[in-house]
C-alpha cells in the first residue's frame, strides 16, 4: 500500500484519532456515519447522537471527554 493519504477517522467520545482498521463500531445519524473505538463511545454518542452533532457542529475537533478503555 502506497497510499499516503490515510483516512483518519475521529472518535467525538474519547476523541481519538483511527485509522480505518481500528473503527470499531459506526453509528449513522442524520445520514451521516460516525466512527468509534469501541462499542461503549457509539453508546454514548447513540444516547444523544443531536447534542454531539451539535457540539461537533461547533467544535470539530473537541470531544466529549470520555476515556474510554482503549485509550491509554
Ligand atoms: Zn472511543
Amino acid at each position: 500500500m502506497s497510499n499516503l493519504e490515510t483516512q483518519l477517522l475521529f472518535d467525538p467520545i474519547c476523541g481519538m484519532w483511527l485509522e480505518p482498521q481500528e473503527v470499531a463500531s459506526t453509528y449513522t445519524y442524520l445520514q451521516v456515519t460516525y466512527a468509534f473505538c469501541c462499542g461503549q463511545c457509539r453508546d454514548l454518542f447513540a444516547r444523544a447522537p443531536e447534542f454531539h452533532v451539535a457540539q461537533l457542529a461547533h467544535e470539530p475537533r473537541q470531544s466529549a471527554g470520555y476515556r474510554c478503555p482503549h485509550q491509554c
